[in-house]
Parts: structure tokens; C-alpha cells; sequence
């Protein structure tokens, strides 16, 4: 039949009937119908009521038909048979839903509900035989039409089991086979991953760097779900898509406005190209977290400045842009208004490039409705806007393999065709892709197409809710003890927006919270998100994007009494198998992603709970964080948990840590020599590694990130800078932090430590 080879799952079919195995004639006809099914090996699932029904419908996503009995529950409304199918069309539009009736005719029932089902079933009228062969067929159908392009191809090819000639040279896997290294190999991963590692020789399947096939067919679709005019898949990360986009834009000696609050493979594109980076200052709160550009420094006159400003702009380069990269959102998830963006920043440059690393399923959710690149349609006129490309790590908030990732372009002023933007692509990607990256990004264009977006993103935002209020009700109820607790950085007050009235976050409504993005939004002087009198709407905080916070830090951004360093409780969680995406001094990140459950997070909330307790106790480190007391015996032998926090806190007061990381990051250093120029000495052995006593006024070689916050401190090229200044301040006190409390040394790329000392590649003098 219809069915693809390669795929393994059984045909499946809910059916949902309260009367089934009753006496009565209806029960009797659905039993008939239930073995009819089972007899030609289509699996049942049954229901016998509407919650029953719908958990199978979340959980069962492998369900190819679902059958309802209109009079489920009796009731002359039919309400919950009406729930039933309208949760099925609430996850996917295409799945067969058929319409059990026994009396009655089609003219009673409702629009509504005809234009949902596909079919009806007159169990009176009709033989269980008819009825299973017509369920038999739709799922088939179903089945044909389920899978994306290129996975389909991909499936179907694993199938058809063809001796090859062909790389990869483990053919199939049987190589493996012959070593008991390789077989362990072959059997950890499973027959299907190698009978599906193809060589770009098999054309059946076409090519990634023609576009050609199943794989420029896969390409076209993910454009359509995705809003692109053109995407392409890019197999090494989003790392290489940002590459390829800057190296089909830029030239050498061209200026490209660039966000400081970049990705390390910007920097790499900039030297790659050539460019001349004109940098654009994010903003920072009072937790040290990185905030949007202010539209101030987006308008014309202010990025004229900025480019005069720059000391690389020496006289014969063109003072005008021809690029710009902004980060959207950022790590935090704070989301531009990209609408406005366009509008300021469109008038200074041509080419708009938004880094959505973390960002891939804006378009799904009305929440984030105009705050990301691909917003609206493409297709219509564009020719008077930029000319937008977008960049996605389909992997990371995605369901996706490790380096998947998308490019999407939509065509505006200056637009590059796709014949000279392939150039660039083909330059960075490998002539032996792997396909069952490619595969996955089909596949994840899939998940999002259709109802099914909206339900998915739509179920990351509600947990992410739920967490929020829970960690909202305990802190206050805590409070009410006398105690802290950790709260989230999120809004204090909603606003309804019918009767104006302030409602505390614990207590607003959910469903507002999940539904409307004013709810998000940084209002100019809220107090709580620290940005001041941002211009409203501009940005907004997205809600699966959770910083859970420590004390110890006021929102005037002066340290507290006391307190409790961020690190500290990311030790701890990691103890407990609980890894945190990020930590800054005083929060944590935890990604609410679409493979969130409650589970995870009530495992979360537990732990925090633990983490209070242990605080309270002074529980032994041994017992806390065994590994740290481990490590550190003659430091952490005999410490609890809160005399760390103490020290730590302590530490982070002496060295001034987070003061100075304001003012290290509150400066833009003077560039030298452009990125190109510095990685040229750096390839010829024209560097040095100093100290950072040594490195007063000198130029880096490579780049110095300190994570957090991620963002470069200093560009290679640029100057560190005065003895006593900012940059080289911030790092002497990251350097003198580690030295006082072990085991939770910064992490800081372009740094190498030795006995204790930072030292830094630098260009010779
Ligand atoms: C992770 C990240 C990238 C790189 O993506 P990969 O898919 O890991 O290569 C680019 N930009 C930003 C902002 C990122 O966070």
C-alpha cells in the first residue's frame, strides 16, 4: 500500500466510544468494528470519555486515525464528542477524524463539526468489513502524506537496501561489523543511522549544495512554514550560517554594523571577510543582564557618529554600511520589535542580518507576532525594505540534531540571488553532508507547520507560566515567613487590560500570560527589567526564556548585605543532575524548550527547595556538592553550603566583580587594526602571550569573551587599554576572584591560566 518503507511504526486508530462491550446495538456494532481493525493489524487504542480521549491525544502522537462517537456522553449539545475532535484539529489539521453515528443524519450536525471530520460512519447502515477497509485507506493516505520531503526520500532510499559502492565507506554499517569496537558502535546507535548515512552520489535523494531533489524540495518547504523567500540548510551550526551570509555581503575594507552582543562566528565572519566592524552598544540591567541596542543609537545620525567615531575608518573607506548583525533574541530572550528596527535601522543600511540562534520558533506563536525577521509574508513587495536574512540554530530551541541549522532570506533592497549567495554557502559546507542533519531540519519544519506550531510552542509557554507562578506563589509565601527565596526576573504586576487593575504575577491570569505579549513587554521605567525608559514595545522578554534569581543584588545595582552567588546554586543543581544553560552573578538560565514537561521542572522546583533548606542548615559541602568538597579538601573539608555562599558573596564585594563588569562593558575599546589585520599577525607569529600587568595599552591578537555574559570584552585588534581602566579592572578582578575561592574560576575565552595568572595573546609591539 501507500505506506513508505523504513518506516516502522504500526498503524493506529483512537477510537472513542463510552458504549463499547455493552449490550446495547451501538456497543455491539463498535465491538464488530474493533476486531475488524485489529483483524487487518491496525492497533486500537479506546477511549470511553472526553479526558480520556484527549490524553491520548497528547501522549499518542503516533495516532493515524481517530474515530468519535457523536454521542459520546449523551447530551443533546454533543459537547464532548465537539472537545474531543476539536482537540485533535487544536494539534494537526490532516489526521483522519471520523464521525461515529447511529441515528440521526448529517443535517443535525453542525457546520462546525463537518468541516473538521474527514468521513462518517453509519454504524447501522454499513458492514464493520466497509467501514474497516475505508479506515484502513485513510490511514494509508495519512501515512503517505506525513512525512516531510526530504525525510520521506531519506526513509524510503534506507529501505530499499541496495548494495553500495559508494562513501561513506562503512556502507551501510557493515563495516563496523568486523571489529568488536565497530560493532558496539553499530549496535549503541542502531542499524537505521547507517542504513541512512549517504553519500552526496546517491541522486535519488539530491544535493545540498546544488539545492536539487528531495533536499531543494525539503529547502522550499522549510521557506513556506518558515516565511523565507529562500532557506537554505546548513549541516555545521548556525556558527557557519552566519559565515556564509557575511562572506555573500561583505568585502574587505566594507563597514558592517555589528551588535557587540555577537556570536563568536560573527567575529570569525568579520575576519574572514575582511570587514570593518562598527560596533552597536547593547544595554545592561542591574543582574549584569544583556539588554536590547536602544533605538536612539539605531538612528541615522547616531550610526553616522558611530562610524566616525571609529578609528578604523581611515580616509578612502566608504563611510556607508553595507550590512548590520543584531542578536534576536538575545541570550536572556529579550525580543526586538523587528518592525521598528527595520524602520530605524533600514535607513542607514540595506542588509539586515538577525542572529536567531535561540529563536527558531518565533513565527509559530502570536506572542512574538512583528518580533522577528521573517514577519509577514514574503512574496508581496518588498522591494522598499532591507533585504532580511535570518539565521537559526534549528537544533537548539528546535526538535533537531546537534548543527542543524536554517538560513532564511527574503529578498528587499540590495538583494543577493541565490546564484552568487551559493558561492558562499558552497565555500563553508562540506561535500559530504550528513543527512541525517539535513533530515532534521525537514523534520522540524514539519513539527512547526499547521496547527501544530501554535500547539507546541503554545504548550512551552504555558509551562514556562506555570513555573513562573509557582516560584512567584513560594516566594511570597516564604516572604510572609521572613525568609528569601529565589524569585524569576519577570514582571511584578500585570496589567488587565479590560479593567486596568494591577493584578501581583502569581495571581494574573494564566492564559493572559501565555496569550498576550503586553503582558511581556518592557515598559519605559518598570522597575523590574532595569532597562530605564526603554521606548514601549520595543522589546519584550520572552516568557520560555527563565532567569531565576539569587539575592544579594538590588535593582539600584548595589549589593546587598548579603547574599548568594549564582554559581553557587549552579553547583549545587549540577550535583543533582540538573544542568543550567547559563549562570550570571546573581541568575540562572533555564530554557523552557519543546521538550519541557512538568516533570522536569517540578524536579527543578524541588530542587531550589533543597537548595533553601540546605542554605539554612549550613549542610556540609561534602554532603551538597560532594564532587567540590572532593576536589578541595583543604579548602571545603569542613565548609557548609551557606559559609560558602558567604565567601563568595564576600569575594564578589572586595573585588567589586559585578561593578566592574559594568564598567568593563560600559566602554567600547579602540580598535587598532581590524579583525583581519589582527588574526594576520596572529597567523604569522607576530604575538605574545602576557600578563595582564604586561598588557597596559597593548593590542589583543584574539578575541576576550568572558562567559558570562558572553559577549566580547575585547575584539582582536583592539586595545586593552589603560593599567587602571575598565577592561584590563574587570579582568584583574575576575583573575583575583578565582585565586580566593577554588573550583569556580570564570570561564573566559582568549584567556589561558597559568599558575593562577591570566595571560593573553597580544600583537607584538
Ligand atoms: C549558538 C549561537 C550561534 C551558533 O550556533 P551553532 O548552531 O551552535 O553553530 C550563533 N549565534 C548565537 C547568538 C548563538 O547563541
Amino acid at each position: 500500500m501507500a505506506s513508505v518503507p523504513g518506516i516502522l511504526f504500526n498503524r493506529r486508530v483512537l477510537v472513542v466510544h463510552n458504549g463499547m462491550d455493552s449490550m446495547t446495538a451501538p456497543g455491539r456494532a463498535t465491538t464488530a468494528l474493533v476486531q475488524d481493525l485489529r483483524d487487518r493489524d491496525i492497533e486500537v487504542v479506546d477511549a470511553v470519555s472526553q479526558g480520556e480521549a484527549e490524553a491520548q491525544i497528547a501522549t499518542h502522537s503516533l495516532l493515524q486515525a481517530v474515530m468519535v462517537d457523536w454521542e459520546l456522553a449523551g447530551g443533546a449539545d454533543h459537547e464532548a464528542a465537539r472537545q474531543v475532535i476539536a482537540t485533535v484539529r487544536a494539534h494537526t489539521s490532516n489526521l483522519p477524524v471520523f464521525l461515529l453515528a447511529s441515528r440521526g443524519s448529517l443535517a443535525e450536525i453542525p457546520s462546525g463539526v463537518l468541516e473538521a471530520v474527514n468521513d462518517y460512519v453509519w454504524l447501522f447502515e454499513d458492514t464493520s468489513d466497509f467501514i474497516g477497509g475505508r479506515v484502513m485507506a485513510a490511514i494509508d493516505r495519512y501515512r503517505a502524506t506525513l512525512l516531510p520531503p526530504m525525510f520521506k526520500a531519506l526513509a524510503k532510499f534506507a529501505g530499499t537496501y541496495e548494495y553500495s559502492w559508494h562513501t561513506p565507506g562503512h556502507a551501510g554499517g557493515t563495516a563496523f561489523l568486523k571489529h568488536p569496537v565497530g560493532r558496539a558502535f553499530f549496535e549503541f546507535f542502531g542499524e537505521e543511522l547507517f542504513r541512512s548515512d549517504l553519500s552526496i552520489s546517491v541522486g535519488e535523494l539530491g544535493s545540498l549544495l546544488d539545492h536539487s531533489g528531495p533536499i531543494g524540495e525539503a529547502e522550499r518547504y522549510a521557506a513556506r512554514v518558515f516565511g523565507a523567500d529562500r532557506t537554505y540548510f546548513v549541516t555545521n551550526g548556525s556558527s557557519t550560517s552566519n559565515r556564509v551570509i557575511l562572506m555573500s555581503s561583505v568585502t574587505r575594507n566594507q563597514i558592517a554594523l555589528c551588535d557587540r552582543n555577537c556570536h563568536k562566528s560573527v567575529e570569525h565572519a568579520m575576519t574572514l571577510t575582511g570587514a570593518i566592524p562598527t560596533y552597536l552598544m547593547p544595554s545592561r540591567n542591574y543582574l549584569g543582564i544583556i539588554g536590547p541596542i536602544h533605538p536612539e543609537h539605531l538612528e541615522p545620525a547616531a550610526i553616522r557618529e558611530s562610524i566616525a567615531a571609529n578609528a578604523l575608518v581611515k580616509s578612502g573607506i566608504d563611510p556607508k554600511p553595507v550590512h548590520a548583525v543584531i542578536t534576536n533574541s538575545t541570550y536572556d530572550g529579550l525580543c526586538y520589535n523587528v518592525e521598528r528596527v527595520e524602520m530605524l535601522l533600514g535607513q542607514s543600511v540595506d542588509r539586515l542580518h538577525f542572529d536567531e540562534a535561540w529563536y527558531g520558533y518565533a513565527r509559530f506563536n502570536p506572542i512574538y507576532a512583528k518580533r522577528f525577521a521573517m514577519h509577514g509574508d514574503p512574496g508581496t513587495s518588498q522591494k522598499d525594505r532591507p533585504t532580511m536574512f535570518a539565521t537559526q540554530s534549528t537544533h537548539k530551541l528546535l526538535a533537531a540534531l546537534s548543527q542543524a541549522s536554517y538560513i532564511h532570506i527574503r529578498d528587499g533592497r540590495r538583494p543577493i540571488n541565490h546564484a552568487r549567495f551559493n558561492e558562499a554557502f558552497m565555500m563553508h559546507a562540506s561535500t559530504s553532508p550528513q543527512y541525517a542533519i539535513i533530515a532534521s531540519n525537514d523534520v522540524a519544519a514539519a513539527m512547526m507547520d499547521g496547527p501544530s506550531g501554535p500547539a507546541l510552542t503554545g504548550e512551552s509557554i504555558r509551562e514556562a507560566v506555570a513555573f513562573r507562578q509557582t516560584l512567584a506563589r513560594l516566594s511570597a509565601e516564604f516572604a510572609a515567613k521572613g525568609t528569601w527565596f529565589f524569585s524569576a526576573w519577570q514582571p511584578d504586576d500585570i496589567i488587565d487590560a479590560k479593567s486596568g487593575a494591577y493584578t501581583p504575577f502569581r495571581l494574573a491570569d494564566p492564559e493572559l500570560l501565555a496569550c498576550d505579549p503586553n503582558a511581556w513587554v518592557l515598559h519605559p521605567g518598570d522597575s523590574w527589567h532595569g532597562f530605564g525608559d526603554l521606548e514601549d514595545g520595543y522589546c519584550m522578554l520572552d516568557p520560555i526564556k527563565v532567569s531565576v534569581v539569587t539575592p544579594g543584588m538590588g535593582r539600584d545595582g548595589k549589593l546587598a548585605a548579603t547574599g548568594i552567588p549564582a554559581a553557587l546554586l549552579t553547583a549545587y543543581l549540577d550535583a543533582q543532575g540538573i544542568v543550567v544553560e547559563k549562570t550570571t552573578d546573581f541568575s540562572c538560565l533555564f530554557l523552557f524548550s519543546l521538550g519541557i514537561t512538568r516533570g522536569k521542572w517540578g524536579t527543578l522546583i524541588n530542587a531550589l527547595l533543597g537548595f533553601h533548606r540546605d542554605i539554612l542548615a549550613n549542610t556540609p559541602l561534602a554532603q551538597a556538592i560532594p564532587a567540590l568538597a572532593a576536589a578541595h579538601p583543604e579548602h571545603y573539608g569542613k565548609t557548609g553550603l551557606a559559609d560558602l555562599a558567604t565567601a563568595m558573596f564576600a569575594a564578589m564585594k572586595k573585588f567589586k566583580t559585578t561593578e566592574l563588569l559594568s564598567a568593563g562593558f560600559g566602554v567600547l575599546p579602540t580598535p587598532v587594526f581590524s579583525p583581519v589585520e589582527a588574526y594576520e599577525r596572529l597567523v604569522n607569529g607576530d604575538i605574545e602571550s602576557l600578563t595582564l600587568e604586561q598588557m597596559a595599552g597593548r593590542t589583543v591578537a584574539t578575541g576576550v569573551v568572558p562567559y558570562p555574559p558572553g559577549i566580547p570584552l575585547l575584539m582582536p585588534g583592539e586595545s586593552a587599554g589603560e593599567p587602571g581602566g575598565p577592561l584590563l579592572g574587570y579582568l584583574k578582578a575576575l583573575e583575583a576572584f578565582d585565586a580566593a575561592i577554588p573550583g569556580f574560576a570564570h570561564d573566559i575565552h582568549g584567556v589561558e591560566v597559568e599558575d593562577g595568572l591570566y595571560r593573553v595573546l597580544c600583537v607584538k609591539q
